[in-house]
Formats: C-alpha cells, structure tokens, sequence
C-alpha cells in the first residue's frame, strides 16, 4: 500500500462509501491519513472490561444486553441487571432504585458507560453507571456493533475517534480503514514536511508517530499533541507559501514614485476635513512603501466608514502625479477595483468628489455593451462631472495614458483592459483577490504594480497574520468624528410589535430599513426540528402582505441572478423600494445613506464580526441609525455574544471575542478562507501563529525556492489543506 495508491485498489468500497468519501475529498490512502477526527469519545482511565478495578471509578465503551428489572426481597428495593460487554470480556451491571432503567436504557448499540466497579477483582461488578449513547448514527451500522459478538473495539483504547458526517460512511469505518492502513506501514511512506529542526524547537511529534496518534490516540494527550502538531503544519504550510510571495515580490522591480510625500499632502490640503491620525498613519506607512525598490504589497484594514477611500484617494494623486522614471514619457496609472457594478459606480463617484479640485482624468468601465451602466469619464478640463463613453474609446485613452485613474469591476483584469503604466492597483472589499489575479494585474503593465488591498472585514489579528502573511498591514482604527452612534438593541419576541413601530417611525420620516434573514427558503421540512430560522422569501411576503402593506418591500439574496441583483439595489438606492429584505448579501459595501434601520432575524446565527459589519450598512450618513437584533433562542452564550454587540462598537474587538467565545472555523466558516477546521482552531493560540510564522520566515530565508525541503514544497502542492489563495 502506498501512499499514493487510490483507496479503491485496498478497499473494497460499497457505492454510499464512493459518493460520501469523494464528497469529503478522499480519494488516496494520504488523503484518508490526513482526514482527521473532528472529537474523541471518552471511555475512562482504566477503560475495558478485562482490567477493572473494584472501588474505582470506570469509562467504558461497548453494548449493554439483558436489562431485567427485579425486585430485591432483602432490602425490598428494586433494581435493574444487565450484562456490558466490550471486545476484553462481559461483566454485570447492576442499578437500584432505578427501575425505568430497563425500559430506557439503549441495548444493542454502542455505548458508553461510566460507573463505580464494585464486588472482587474475581467477580466484579458495575453499580449505577450512567448510560450515554455514543455517536447515534455514527458508530451505528457496519454490521460490527450489530452482535456482540464481533464487536471489534481495541482492548486498549479509552478513547474513540469521531470523523465529520457524512452519509454513507460512519466513523467506524475510518477507524478500521486506518487500522489496515497502519498495519501496512503506508503512513510512513510520507516525508515529514515540517523540518526536523522546527519540529524538535516546538517539540512536535514526527509524522508517522502523529498519525497514529491522532486516528488511533493512547489517551487525550496523544490526541492534543498530534492535533496540535497538524494545525501546526497547516498554519506553517500556509506561511511559508506566503513567505514565498512576500519573498518573490520582494525580488520584483517596482515603479519608484517621485515626490510622493509632496503630492499626497498637496492632496489632503484640498480636502475639507482633516485626515484622521489613522488615516495619516496608513498614508505614511504607504508613502514608506512608495520609497521602496520592490512592488507595495498591503492591506489596508479599516471599519466600515473608517475612510478608507481618502487613503486610497491619496496613494492614488501620488502616484499619477509621479513622473515614469526616465525613461518612456505619459503618467503613471492607477487601477481601482471593486467587487461589483454599483461599488464601482459609487467610489467612481468619491473619486470625482476627492479629485474635484485637481486636474485628473478618471475612468469607470463596466460590462461590455451594457446600456445601463455604460462606461463614464469624468475628465481633468470639467472636473466633477461624468459623462457616457463608448467602451472603445475609454479602452483606448487608456492604453495611452490619457486616462489616469482606472475605476471598476472585475471587468479591469480582462484581456482586453491595456494599460500604458500601470503603478497602482487597489482592489476593495475582496478578501479572496488572490495572488493569481495580482499577477493577472502586474503583468498589464512594464512593471509589476504596487498593490493596496483594502477591506471592513474585521478578522481577528492571528487570522490576518496567517492568511495575509505576504502582506504588511495597516490598520484604521478610529471613525472620522460627528458620526451619530449607532442604537444597538436585543428584541425579545413579546417586543416584536414595537421594532416595527419603530421601523415604521423611520419609515415615516422617508428613511429606508433592511431586514436581514439567515435563510433564503424555508427550511427542508425533514429537518423542520433544527432549522427554524426565517427565511428572506417567506418574511418578504408576511412583512408585505401583513406588516407593512403599505410600504414597497424588496427581496435580495444570494440566488438571485447578477442582473436582477443589481436592479434591485438601484431600485433600493432610488427608493422605489422602503424595506430590503436579504440574506447576509448586503454585507459587502453597499451604500444608501438614506437606509437607517435594520432588523436582523435569527440574530444568533450570525458572527458577532458579521453582525457588526450587516448593522455598518445603516451608518451611512449622520442620521442616527438603529439595529434590532432578533434573536430565536436566548442561550446564554448567545445572549451574552449579542451583549457584546450592543455595547462595542470596535469590530477588531468584536472579531477577537467572537474567536474566543464561538472559536474561528465556526465564526467565518473554515472554506471562505480555505483552510480546515484543525487550522481555523490553531487560530485561538497566538504562541503558536507566531512560532510558525518565525520559522516559515527563517525558513524561506535561506532557503526561498525550498530546494533542500522537498516534503514541504509537496505539502503547498497538495489540496488539501488549502494553501490556495482563490
Ligand atoms: P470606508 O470605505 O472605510 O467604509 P469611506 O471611505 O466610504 O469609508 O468613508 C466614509 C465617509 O467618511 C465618507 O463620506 C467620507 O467622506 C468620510 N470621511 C472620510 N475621512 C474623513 C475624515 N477624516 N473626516 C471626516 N469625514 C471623513
Ligand atoms: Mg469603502
């Protein structure tokens, strides 16, 4: 057995095991090594049947047969008898005074039982234990719990891996699978990626070790070494991929920008606010970059409404006022990328308001051929307006560097899109621009150009560490002042009626509300009991038909086509629509001053840094603005997570407590930032981000083409694990 080997050519697999191992993404005998236990089942300290020790305190895992109830006649108390069996022997269990037992208790199946042994080390028995299940419809099946007889559970082990769902495959099935695959010796086939030296500085276990320990753990301290060193290699996987470009980009030449400082206070002195000391932090550290003989590589972090325009707004006059160095003559260009039509059209528009006192051409494309938004300049001889341009004519203006500042959507990156030099390139609220689409850009012009990433998604700092380690950081932490303070507010049912009250006062007042909902559809009704949760279309309806009947309410989700997506939106920004009901859609940038209240069901579903950056969608102007939160449960931790939300207004913080409290993989869901849930878990634990990202970037120092590391170049290869940027 290799490695390599598909798991099909060991394992005889039954069609549900194909369909549920290919949707887990398993498909060699490495891939079923590095599928790892989602949890442990605990059976104790002394943990079988065959070793018990009478006055001790027993774990045990097995099936529980014969239950009987009786009465006693000496005591005249009643009890239950029945016989618990593992893979090392039978013993008898015994209850009193508990005589619902024989009818409650699970026979047949595995479970765990956890009770004092009593009687001799000759007969031993077990008194009132507790009975639990173990992982209803996990473990179940297989026909290897189905009799006694066969049950097939190690002696030994007193703790039992459980693998993520999946239908058609139970965990059982991995434990033995990984059982055949340790017996012949595949998992140390595999090269160790992590270095020797890095894995004996944190004391990590070796591969092959780690394996067997994490599939098939001694005890729960096996488990937590071996877990930690596989979050460890991810993260370290992760960072020495970002290493890699940090390193590769330092290596580029870049555009020098001539009299930067200069240029960007020239631009600030025509503005009418003073620039916040964040927002002059973020311009020095940029201006520092400009200095530099190597492409700007940044990110720029900042709360929604925080100003992250105006920094850009600066970076960008610098630069087109920057001659091409001596060589070919024509400006230096900018490109500005947004995440869709209306954001392009909307910082379109800033830009014209920032740039209206200085001499420069700015364009906006779009979607070829589209009448409805065609392609604008505003040019440098009648600053402040736009007017309509055929796409040929904008395309070509700016290939010859007529056109200076470059606006709009993905559209920017086409083939078609030529610029003369392009030294600039900024691209808004898209966290997964990955490096792949930032070649795509360096390679438009003479030059790589620099590049300015910038985004309102707060994510805890560990997380920004890892996935943006190719890129420095500035953040913006502070809200430009006499902003009006958003009202935060938990709404228990009862007081439903008054947040439509007062959604209806703002209604009144010609304002306009969103409501945000979890779900597009009703819920499966097979699943009736777990998912409550409003959907968008169903609470779309009632809010029309019952609530606000004299109102225009709109829907948007995530199923609606780009289109209709986008009339929408207008229709909303125009106000043929009052209230907006949506899935979380609306959560990337979308701007109507004039929407100043919000109402989110199923509040508790969300992320506190979700949560925070939907409520940032009605704090677009300096009315005061309200965000109900309307939570379907009031656990406590979800009560206390909402708390949070009412008080802070930091999102940063919010991200940092939401990694504490709910733990990151569920905060933001591991694939949106492509790495799995050990990974996303390694994130509560700064220690080991940072020793990961010291060694990634002392590796890739001396070793930057990993030459003398094959594993580790084969690790940022493989998929999973997910070093993939896009
Ligand atoms: P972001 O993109 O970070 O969410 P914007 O750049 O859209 O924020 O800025 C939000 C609003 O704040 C804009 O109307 C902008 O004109 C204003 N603004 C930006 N910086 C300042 C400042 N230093 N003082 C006052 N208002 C500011
Ligand atoms: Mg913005």
């Amino acid at each position: 057995m290799l490695p390599t080997d598909p798991i099909s050519k060991h394992f005889r697999l039954m069609a549900p095991h194909v369909s549920a191992l290919k949707k887990l993404g398993i498909l060699t005998i490495r891939d079923l090594l590095y599928h790892f236990p989602s949890r442990y089942e605990h059976a104790g300290a002394s943990g079988s049947v065959a070793r018990l020790v009478p006055g001790t305190k027993v774990s045990l895992v097995g099936i529980l047969s014969k239950l009987q109830a009786k009465k006693l006649w000496k005591s005249r108390r009643t009890a239950t008898e029945g016989v618990f069996e593992d893979s090392s022997g039978k013993v008898k269990v015994m209850w009193f005074n508990q005589p619902y037992i024989a009818k409650m208790a699970p026979q047949g199946i595995p479970v765990k039982l956890t009770g004092t042994v009593g009687g001799s080390a000759e007969r031993p028995y077990i008194t009132n234990p507790e009975v639990i299940a173990i992982a209803a419809g996990e473990v179940i099946a297989e026909g290897l719990f189905q009799k006694p007889d066969t049950l097939n559970l190690e002696p030994d082990t007193s703790i039992f891996p459980i693998y993520p769902e999946s239908r058609g495959i139970t965990s059982l099935w991995f434990y033995h699978a990984l059982k055949r695959v340790f017996e012949s010796g595949a998992h140390k086939k595999i090269d160790d990626p992590i270095p020797p030296e890095i894995r004996d500085r944190y004391h990590l276990p070796t591969l092959e070790t780690s394996f067997v320990m994490v599939h098939t753990p001694e005890d729960e301290k096996h488990a937590q070494a071996a877990r930690k060193r596989f979050s460890f290699e991810e993260i370290f996987a992760i960072q020495v991929a970002r290493a890699k470009e940090r390193a590769e980009n330092a290596a580029l030449p870049a555009f020098e920008i001539t009299n930067a400082s200069e240029n960007a206070e020239k631009f600030l002195a025509t503005i009418d606010f003073p620039p916040t000391r964040a927002q002059h932090r973020a311009i020095v550290d940029i201006l520092a970059d400009f200095a530099n003989r190597h492409p700007m590589a940044r990110l720029l972090e900042g709360d929604v409404g925080s100003g992250k325009t105006l920094v850009a707004a600066a970076a960008a006059y610098a630069v087109v006022n920057s001659r091409p160095p001596n060589r070919q003559s024509g400006t230096l260009q900018v490109a500005y990328m947004a995440p869709t039509e209306i954001l392009a059209g909307q910082h379109f528009q800033s830009f014209i308001e920032y740039f209206k006192d200085l001499p420069i051409n700015i364009g906006l494309i779009t979607r070829s051929g589209c009448k409805k938004f065609p392609s604008k300049i505003a040019s440098k001889n009648n600053r402040g307006k736009a007017t309509d341009i055929s796409r040929t004519q904008l395309l070509k203006w700016v290939a010859n560097g007529e056109i200076a500042m470059l606006v709009g959507t993905h559209a920017l990156i086409q083939k078609k899109v030529q610029f003369q030099h392009l030294a600039l390139a900024i691209v808004d609220e898209q966290h997964r621009f990955g490096t792949r689409q930032r070649r795509e850009l360096a390679r438009k012009g003479d030059f790589p150009p620099h590049f300015l990433s910038m985004t309102a998604t707060p994510i805890p700092r560990t997380l920004a560490l890892t996935i943006y380690g190719d890129l420095d950081l500035s953040i913006l932490d502070e809200l430009p002042p006499g902003r009006a303070k958003i009202t935060t507010e938990i709404i228990m049912p009862k007081m439903r009626a008054e947040a439509y009250e007062k959604v209806r006062e703002e209604l009144v007042k010609g304002r306009q509300a969103y409501v945000i909902c979890p779900r597009i559809n009703e819920p499966d009704p097979e699943k009736m009991n777990a998912l409550q949760a409003k959907s968008a279309k169903a609470e779309a309806a009632r809010l029309q038909k019952d609530v606000f009947p004299d109102y225009e309410v709109g829907l948007l989700h995530g199923g609606v086509k780009p289109a209709e997506k986008d009339r929408i939106m207008a229709d909303f920004a125009a106000k043929k629509i009052d209230i907006l009901v949506a899935t979380s859609v609306v959560e990337v940038g979308i701007n109507v001053p004039n929407a100043t209240v919000m109402m989110i069901e199923g509040a508790e579903r969300f992320g506190l840094a979700q949560l925070h950056q939907l409520r940032g969608r009605v704090q677009r102007s300096s009315n005061p603005p309200f965000c109900f939160l309307l939570p379907e449960s009031k656990g406590d931790l979800a009560m206390k997570r909402l708390k949070a939300l009412e008080k802070s207004a930091d999102g940063f913080q919010l991200a940092e407590s939401d990694l504490e409290t709910r733990g990151a993989g569920d905060l933001y869901g591991s694939r949106q930032w492509g790495m799995s849930d050990l990974g996303m878990e390694a994130l509560q634990n700064a220690k080991l981000i940072k020793a990961a990202r010291e060694g990634a970037l002392a590796l890739v120092e001396n070793d930057p083409r990993l030459a003398a590391h094959p594993a580790l170049a084969l690790r940022l290869q493989s998929s999973r694990g997910a070093l993939h940027n896009e």
